[in-house]
């Protein structure tokens, strides 16, 4: 039988560039779908990606891309990594800069132009093959849908994936013009947004099917807490809106598969020799204690306040913490001005995958309390690797963490320490039922093991996509 083919489109993926989870979906969801489509996966060739490292080559294919009279010329690259064929889009503008969408501080000021070339890249990609099915992620590919609204010849349908509603590309009604869209499209059931224009919008109205990454997200946005002002556009589009669990990549995150590890594992004995080399390596004592770590982009989203605000009562109890991030410097400054003062608190800002790894094979528990998470990988990975989440109570981690006290050991589902009251108190107070779990040994580790085996996979989100393509 002859597979349907899939056009699956990404502004970044692992392990070529990786800001966050968006890189480990595209990544690993294609994955879990070759057996069943003829699968392209394409992304830019930013300057960061190591061209050498997975032997990306020119296709030899140049176009010009022609906005508000302007020419960019944009060259095609592919490679076949890991048995997933990639196309990879060239053009100066988009790729050459230090970060991938901006510096800690502010984002590119031509992110739209950048991002338009990107969409624009891939409409000529649909022009010259013919794809079933194009699934778009994110903002940096919404304005895909609605430049298929002038490509009469063009016939795929189209899936947009929301991974995080907070970031939906925003930009004055003068950048309309310099990315070359008609202002006939300017209007509040499209692009306007407040005056501004909106590419998120733009996926959302003309995409024919939408999902986002968790069924709670799926419910919040819909709602004005959650909505980032698009609760009632997205009402309006309910019908088209799914949610589907993400899943982690088996091969990336098996603990006793992971390349990234000193000491790969599948038992808590084994584990406790990544805890020990962890420890010494960053000068924290005390094997017995347990390490808690916090590992995630430094923005507000991710709860950094609420973990600065209760940083000094952590540290005061017996125990370590580890946290690892990077992004916004004003919390870097802060948690510097704490690690100061504790001797059990490790702290490094920096994006670093290996020792990623190696914090969650150590770790006992795992610290996420995000102001909203559209699903979150990190409580998966932590669950796999042995180390027990403690988080608020929402979004895709509502769905994928569950009380403990309500443990069934005959369950699929993975436990942990949720807390509904987001703040520096609720954060605290779970994290003292942790002390107090982790004291009784035989609890903790019954959790850890059941943990361990959760299949948090793609297999069945995978199946859920398969299903909506079909449907398409
Ligand atoms: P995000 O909102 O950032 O996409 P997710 O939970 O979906 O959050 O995914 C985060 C991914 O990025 C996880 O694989 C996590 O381990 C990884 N990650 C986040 N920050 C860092 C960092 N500073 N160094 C290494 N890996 C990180």
């Amino acid at each position: 039988m002859t597979k349907e083919s899939l056009l699956f489109c990404s502004s970044e993926i692992y392990p070529f560039a990786k800001t966050g989870g968006l890189a480990d979906v595209a990544h690993s969801l294609p994955r879990a779908l070759q057996d069943s489509y003829e699968i392209k996966v394409v992304m830019p060739l930013y300057s960061s990606v190591d061209r050498k490292k997975y032997a990306i080559k020119s296709l030899k294919k140049n176009f010009n891309i022609s906005m508000n009279d302007i020419d960019y010329e944009v060259e095609l690259f592919g490679c076949n990594y890991e048995g997933v064929e990639y196309i990879f889009i060239y053009s100066n503008l988009l790729c050459d800069r230090e970060f991938l969408y901006g510096t800690p501080t502010s984002g590119y000021s031509d992110n739209a132009l950048r991002f338009a070339i990107f969409c624009r890249a891939i409409i000529e990609l649909l022009r010259v093959n013919t794809y079933t099915i194009l699934h778009l992620n994110d903002w940096q590919t919404g304005l895909v849908p609605l430049l298929l609204q002038e490509e009469n010849k063009i016939n795929t349908k189209t899936l947009f994936t929301i991974h995080n509603l907070a970031y939906q590309g925003l930009y004055s009604y003068e950048t309309l013009k310099e990315i070359g869209i008609d202002s006939k499209y300017f209007t509040i059931d499209i692009l306007e947004f407040y005056g501004q224009m909106n590419f998120i919008k733009a996926a959302i109205a003309y995409s024919d099917a939408i999902t986002t990454v968790s069924q709670s997200y799926a419910d919040e946005i819909l709602t004005v807490p959650f909505g980032c002002g698009l609760d009632g556009f997205l009402r309006y589009h309910k019908n088209k809106l799914t949610g589907i669990i993400n899943g982690i990549d088996s091969e990336h995150f098996t603990p006793c598969k992971d390349k990234l590890l000193e000491y790969p594992f599948s038992n808590l004995t084994q584990k406790k020799l990544n805890k020990k080399s962890y420890l010494k390596e960053k000068n924290l004592k005390g094997i017995t204690k347990p390490l808690f770590i916090f590992i995630g982009r430094f923005t507000e989203q991710k709860g950094v306040d609420l973990l600065i605000d209760s940083l000094e009562q952590i540290a005061s109890n017996d125990c370590n913490i580890a946290i690892l991030g990077d992004g916004e410097e004003k919390y870097q400054e802060k948690i510097i001005e704490i690690v100061n003062r504790y001797d059990n608190i490790h702290f490094e800002f920096k994006y670093n995958e290996v020792l990623s790894h190696q914090m969650y094979a150590s770790a006992d528990f795992l610290l996420m309390p995000s102001l909203f998470e559209p699903c979150g990988l990190n409580q998966m990975i932590a669950m796999n690797y042995g180390a027990i989440p403690i988080v608020h109570k929402v979004g895709g981690l509502k769905d994928t963490v569950h009380d403990y006290n309500l443990f069934d050991k005959d369950s699929t589902k993975g436990y942990g320490i949720l807390f509904e009251e987001v703040s520096s108190n609720g954060l605290i107070d779970s994290f003292n039922e942790a002390m107090k779990l982790y004291g009784t040994k035989k609890e903790y580790n019954k959790i850890v093991k059941h943990n361990m085996l959760c299949d948090f996979s793609w297999k069945n989100s995978a199946k859920l996509y398969d299903k909506l393509y079909k449907q398409l």
